[in-house]
């Protein structure tokens, strides 16, 4: 299929000059090569094209860095500081992320083939704004008081509270749908809670978080806070998860690989949060403006092409409206324009990498062959670049692949529904259970749908609407652990019980 996709503007000066850093891993403060010396290529998915090329970490790698994470957390001043220095170092990463923003929408524009505008948007402001939301946190991590009812020694007291500690050296293992904001996500409540981290970025994305790592140490961060390795997840990743130097994992991916994490982690017992994949539904009920709903469908499901855990990849119409929904969400995916992310009249990049497409079409392929319909899309572009139009497949049924499957790409599946008790069992006819959107202005019928859907988030005539202070996270096989908000600062504490005999 040919379509015309622009040339890809060349990055700006700044850009260029990380591009063309060695590669390079921080451990303990310093900038460092791997001990194998090995590298892995960075390549712009809009043009097939080789920017840069990183470090590949391996088991020793892995070594030095949790030793560096570990002698900062037991050694180091960060855990023993005032929460206020913490708090004002985490702020202070905030402004170098405002100060660099023109430069990190494009690294993560080429890395991850977004387009810069949405990452000026979306990506770096709700970077910078999280971790400025984390900072607060570290001055208000509290325990409680309370009064326990031991009667012995006859007429004794008991003063008995809680305290929270930082749950040591963690490792955290970050997808490549939103680079800079997934490091965030995990940095920023750790470092708030006073622990000591090691993050990996995907393998293929691994930019903003090493020019984050740059900002780490220009912000002030005592050496071994944070440690950044870029590597392979089988190998890297996988080290990090089964070291006995580590206390947490923290991993947000696919839920083949969290599956893995979780039995690997258990070796030493380490506490494991994951943030795994979803099939969120979009269920839009027979009241609903149509106009209202074709936009937020597509957003649902357009947005970063499709390669959002939350993404609302599953649409459940009711039958009065079907058609027109569905004619509309399809109009409107045939409407967007595709091309490489630096072109500011992109409204949707190519996807991260080949394999991604080639995965993305294999999913068009088989909801063809169990007899989908195909409304619009379904293909990809004979282009050096990993373009995929985005795609419509109608009169889905809940034993399709690409209904039961995260497809992790600009693919929306959509069935009829007659009633609420009907759609509620179609939403969870999943073993996904991350978020959902129900689309009405029926109070009733909304209260009513709410409690039977299981999934951590319901948004009401929104949709993937996420904020710092706003848990999230997964029922079912979308994980465990809530990400966000005073959850999200507990995942990263062990809580103490103190008993004094007054
Ligand atoms: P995808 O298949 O879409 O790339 P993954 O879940 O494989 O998603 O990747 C998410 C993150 O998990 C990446 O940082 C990747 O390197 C890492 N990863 C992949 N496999 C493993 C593993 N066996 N152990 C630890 N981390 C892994
Ligand atoms: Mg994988």
């Amino acid at each position: 299929m040919s379509v015309a996709i622009a040339a890809q503007p060349a990055p700006s000066v700044g850009a260029v000059s990380f591009l063309d850093r060695p590669a390079r891993l921080l451990i303990g403060g310093e900038w460092v090569q791997s001990e194998s010396g090995r590298t892995i290529s960075v390549v712009d998915p809009a043009t097939g094209a080789i920017v840069a090329s990183v470090a590949d970490a391996d088991r020793t790698d892995v070594d030095r860095a949790v030793a560096a994470a570990r002698e900062a957390f037991e050694q180091g001043p960060w855990p023993r500081m005032l929460p206020a220095e913490r708090q004002a170092l985490i702020w202070r990463l905030g402004d170098l992320i405002e100060q660099h923003a023109d430069e990190l929408c494009e690294l993560e524009s080429i890395d991850n083939g977004k387009t810069k505008f949405m990452a000026s948007v979306v990506d770096i402001p709700a970077t910078r704004e999280y971790l400025r939301y984390m900072a607060g946190w570290a001055t208000k991590i509290e325990g409680s008081t309370f009064d326990i009812s031991v009667g012995a020694p006859p007429g004794s007291r008991f003063e008995t509270s809680t305290r929270r500690h930082p749950v040591g050296v963690v490792a955290q293992i970050i997808p490549w749908n939103f680079p800079l904001l997934m490091a965030a996500w995990k940095l920023g409540p750790a470092l708030a809670a006073g622990c000591t981290c090691v993050l990996k970025p995907a393998e293929q994305t691994p930019l903003t978080a090493l020019r984050l790592g740059e900002l780490v140490m220009e912000a002030g961060f005592p050496p071994g806070v944070v440690n950044v390795l870029t590597g392979y997840g089988e190998t890297a990743g996988a080290a990090l998860v089964s070291h006995p130097g580590v206390d947490k994992v923290a991993f947000t991916g696919s839920g083949e690989v969290g599956k893995i994490i979780n039995k690997s982690a258990t070796n030493t017992l380490k506490r494991v949060s994951l943030e795994l994949g979803g099939k969120s539904p979009v269920i839009v009920l027979p009241d609903a403006d149509v106009e209202t709903v074709i936009g937020g469908a597509a957003q649902a499901i357009f947005f970063n092409a499709g390669q959002v855990c939350a993404a609302g990849s599953r649409l459940y119409a009711h039958k009065k409206i079907y058609d027109r929904v569905v004619e509309g969400v399809s109009a409107a995916a045939d409407a967007i324009r595709l091309g490489p992310g630096l072109d500011p009249e992109t409204e949707m990049g190519p996807l991260v990498s080949r394999e991604q497409q080639d995965r993305v079409m294999g999913y068009v392929d088989s909801g063809r062959e169990e007899g989908a319909e195909l409304v619009t899309g379904g293909e990809s572009l004979e282009h050096p670049g990993c373009f995929v139009k985005p795609t419509v497949l109608a009169n889905v049924n809940a034993n399709m692949r690409v209904v039961q499957e995260e497809i992790f790409g600009p693919v929306l599946v959509a069935q009829p529904f007659d009633d609420i008790d009907e759609v509620a069992a179609l939403a969870n006819a999943t073993p996904y259970g991350l978020s959902a959107s129900i689309w009405s202005n029926d109070l009733r019928a909304v209260h009513r749908l709410v409690p039977k859907v299981k999934a951590g988030t319901v948004w009401v005539n929104c949709h993937s609407f996420v904020d710092a202070n706003m848990p999230f996270g997964g029922f079912k096989q979308s994980g465990f652990g809530r990400e966000h908000g005073r959850t999200g600062i507990e995942m990263y504490t062990e809580l103490q019980s103190v008993c004094m005999l007054v």
